[in-house]
């Protein structure tokens, strides 16, 4: 019989969770670029039992009585569990026998959708992904299934919030020069605005990624990015791992990268890669000579472009 149970596993902030995994790997409907689960081999918003109900609750009948207690049960998987379609059945039953609240780690892509959100009765705390303000952002890092858009994940975190009596705690996932200058945390605090959620916690990457382009945010960025998005967020991120990694040196590929993506001034640059001016500078001006990117001007300050 496959296991479908795993941990307590400690965690910042459910303490020591007892995780139950409702998809195997790996079934999402996201491929994201900072996935520790590798590459999704093809995104999917196909919904079934994937794993046993009946086996799901018995094991986690069985790991509850053999100790040791757990502060939370958290439902998630080797991908997206709610396109469990029995999670919520899953979550009634834990509840009739549980003392521990329940948790719902999500990339919340299905709340669009008005049976998932009804399904979440069960559930104490929804956490779910949002790690982009625009869809051209949401595209680049969550690299979603074909029908999925930036505005079909907040409207259903939207309509979540209005249904849904338990608390959201929104997970931002913060990847160096993807969405970490001050033009991507602005639009990301606006869809935050939308969404209301009770916390926003901030993550980066501590660990391997799915990508090796998947850069850590320095913790005095992701401070200055804390202080930008209000007295909801908190740097949930293993800071002292964070510290102990060295940072590389930004590339002219990452200053290209940035640029193809929107036009920048050099604080832009310097801010979304968090590297100095001067060094942004060095970039710009081999990128200038090289023909890879343009200048233009725009009330008087010069904006530099991919060409
Ligand atoms: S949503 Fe989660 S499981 Fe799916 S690709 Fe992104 S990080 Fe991986």
């Amino acid at each position: 019989m496959a296991r479908h149970v795993y941990g307590p596993v400690p965690s910042r902030r459910l303490g020591r969770s007892l995780g139950v995994d409702l998809v195997p790997l790996k079934t999402c409907s996201f491929n994201c670029v900072y996935c520790q689960l590798g590459a999704t081999p093809r995104t999917t918003l196909k919904r079934a039992e994937y794993v046993p109900t009946d086996e799901v609750v018995e094991q986690v009948r069985a790991r509850l009585a053999e100790g040791p207690p757990v502060d939370y049960i958290t439902l998630a998987g080797s991908g997206e569990p709610t396109l469990n379609y029995s999670f919520g059945s899953v979550a009634e039953r834990i509840r009739e026998f549980a003392e521990a609240p329940i948790a719902l780690l999500t990339n919340g892509s299905l709340f669009h959708l008005p049976e998932v959100r009804g399904a979440c009765r069960a559930i104490d705390v929804v956490i779910p992904d949002l790690d982009a303000g625009d869809e051209q952002t949401f595209q680049l890092i969550n690299r979603p299934h074909p029908d999925l858009t930036l505005e079909k994940l907040v409207g259903g975190l939207r309509a979540l919030r209005d249904e849904f009596a338990g608390e959201i705690w929104l997970e931002v996932f913060l990847a160096l020069g993807l969405n970490t200058a001050d033009a991507d945390v602005e639009k990301l605090q606006g869809q935050i605005e939308r969404i209301r959620p009770d916390r926003v916690d901030l993550n980066t990457a501590v660990r391997p990624a799915a990508e090796q382009f998947v850069r850590p945010v320095p913790p005095e960025r992701l401070e200055e990015i804390r202080r930008m998005l209000g007295p909801k967020a908190e740097v949930i991120a293993d800071v002292e791992a964070l510290e102990q990694t060295p940072q590389m040196e930004a590339t002219g590929r990452d200053v290209l990268e940035l640029l193809s993506r929107r036009p920048c001034t050099l604080q832009d640059i310097a801010t979304g890669l968090s590297i100095h001016r001067n060094e942004a500078v060095k970039h710009i001006q081999q990128l200038l000579q090289e023909g890879e990117i343009a200048e233009a001007r725009e009330g008087g300050r010069p904006f530099y472009r991919a060409r």
